[in-house]
């Protein structure tokens, strides 16, 4: 049996990065991946879903400006984008994935891992021993609910379809409007598919700001995008020309493919731990340090603890989980994590946002007010994004005059959300961020227009 500090289920970007922190710390770390190094993320989810959108988004910033858009009339080149995506998931091969893991030591089972009693994993007919702790990061897989008739179906794409096809349908029908189903939607159509997408509750992206929804909603319908919202979907037939759906409204969407975009699923009943006392289909719970109650040589981290299903915060807590194990404990700092996390949605517009919406701040109790200016109305706007629609919101804690959210929707605002994440994470009071001054002419001056609004 080969002996390690640390065995870690799943290489994902969570696992991958939980283990190259303990590698690089000095323990003797095993990971253990049944698919792709990369996980999800790099192959099907993340990398490529941003490789499909970025080129049609580029092309409409060139077209918003006078003098690119004179030499920016040409349509997509389809192929050339599916080809580029191709270059980005490397052909689904992981190889150029190893030497990161080689570099620091730590070693690669190929398998599934199953944990095989406490400290012991199993992968195929080896059994490894975890002497200090064994990491759980085996993500989630796209869900499938029991709708009639999706089961008959040939074949739903999920996310992994969706983002690796190499033919773009005629016909798209995607039901689930949140993140995936909006990103794939705004994809799909700039390939020239006709979408509908079809969303249960009443808007697109029902976890954002409502002005968010409302603005990535115009653009998706401006783009020809046949949205249904307030409707769910509730039964399937194969035709001879596709997929016939039907939705609960008494209408139907008929597709020569239907993406099934309805959340995802974690599987810990794979994972051998049903015979720990786990749920099948539940994610698996874990404290502030990513240690799952009463084992303490068992952690888990990203997606498969349902916390925030988002790389990036995966990433994190891997970080937390290795430096727990290592006796550094640095445990998750209150509300960074969660619902509050920074996240982007890469529509056009995109939406980035971090910490409460307005609502979700009252909810919790709460006294806020917000602020709302227009994201591309400053100087630097007259150059990036100018004149698309946004609009930016952030939402003070009236009693501490700190942020506590802020969202920015317009074209490419995705790195701007980092600032905002450093003002809630680091608490800053209000009247100190008025000193951080943004250059002239960046489209940064709007931190100054919404600090003058809310009336500094
Ligand atoms: C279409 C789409 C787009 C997305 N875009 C973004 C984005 O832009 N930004 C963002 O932050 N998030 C995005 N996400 C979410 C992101 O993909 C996940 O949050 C992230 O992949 C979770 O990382 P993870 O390491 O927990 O799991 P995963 O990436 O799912 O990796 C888990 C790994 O574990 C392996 N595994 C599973 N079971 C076993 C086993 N028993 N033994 C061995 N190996 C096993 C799997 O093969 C896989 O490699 C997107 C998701 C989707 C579906």
């Amino acid at each position: 049996m080969d002996s390690y500090d640390v065995v870690v289920i799943g290489a994902g970007p969570a696992g991958e990065v939980a283990a190259g922190r303990l590698a690089e710390h000095g323990l003797a770390v095993a990971i253990v991946e049944g698919h792709l190094v990369g996980g999800e993320c790099s192959f099907y989810a993340c990398m490529p879903s941003k490789a499909l959108l970025r080129p049609a988004e580029v092309l409409a910033e060139a077209r918003r400006i006078p003098g690119a858009r004179e030499a920016a009339q040409g349509e997509l080149d389809v192929q050339a984008v599916l080809d580029r995506r191709d270059e980005v998931i490397h052909d689904l091969d992981d190889s150029t994935q190893l030497p990161w893991l080689e570099d620091r030591g730590v070693v690669l089972h190929r398998g599934v891992g199953r944990i095989a009693g406490e400290r012991r994993v199993r992968v195929g007919d080896e059994e490894l021993e975890a002497r200090r702790a064994v990491v759980l990061a085996t993500g989630t897989v796209a869900a499938l609910p029991p709708i009639p008739g999706l089961g008959a179906l040939d074949h739903a794409w999920t996310n992994r379809d969706a983002t690796t096809a190499k033919q773009i349908p005629e016909r798209l029908v995607i039901a689930g409007g949140g993140v995936v189903g909006c990103e794939m939607a705004q994809a799909y159509r700039s390939f020239g598919a006709a979408v509908t997408l079809i969303e249960g509750e009443r808007r697109l992206l029902p976890r954002e700001e409502e002005f968010a929804c409302a603005q990535v909603s115009d653009a998706l319908v401006e783009a020809g995008v046949d949205i249904r919202t307030g409707a769910k979907v509730c039964g399937f037939r194969q035709t001879d020309s596709g997929v016939e759906v039907d939705v609960s409204d008494d209408t139907t969407a008929e597709g020569d493919e239907v993406l099934i975009a309805l959340g995802r699923t974690p599987e810990p009943e794979k994972l051998g731990l049903g015979e720990l006392g786990f749920e099948p289909g539940r994610y698996v719970a874990v404290d502030d340090n990513m240690q799952v109650p009463g084992h303490e040589w068992l952690y888990a981290i990203g997606d498969l603890n349902g916390r925030v299903l988002l790389t990036h915060m995966g990433k994190y807590q891997g970080r937390i989980a290795a430096d727990h194990i290592l006796g550094r404990p640095n445990a998750l700092a209150h509300g960074a994590d969660g619902s509050l996390s920074p996240r982007v949605i890469f529509t056009d517009p995109q939406v980035a946002a971090v910490g409460h919406t307005k609502d979700s701040a009252e909810k919790a109790g709460l006294r806020v007010r917000a602020v709302d200016v227009e994201t591309s109305g400053n100087a630097g706007g007259s150059f990036y994004g100018r004149g698309a629609p946004g609009t930016t919101r952030i939402v003070v804690d009236e009693d501490r005059k700190v942020l506590v959210g802020a969202t920015f929707v317009g074209s490419e605002v995705a790195d701007y959300v980092h600032a905002a994440t450093i003002a809630i994470v680091g608490e800053v009071p209000l009247e100190r961020l008025w000193h951080a001054v943004p250059s002239f002419p960046t489209r940064s001056e709007l931190w100054l227009r919404l600090l003058e609004e809310y009336g500094l």
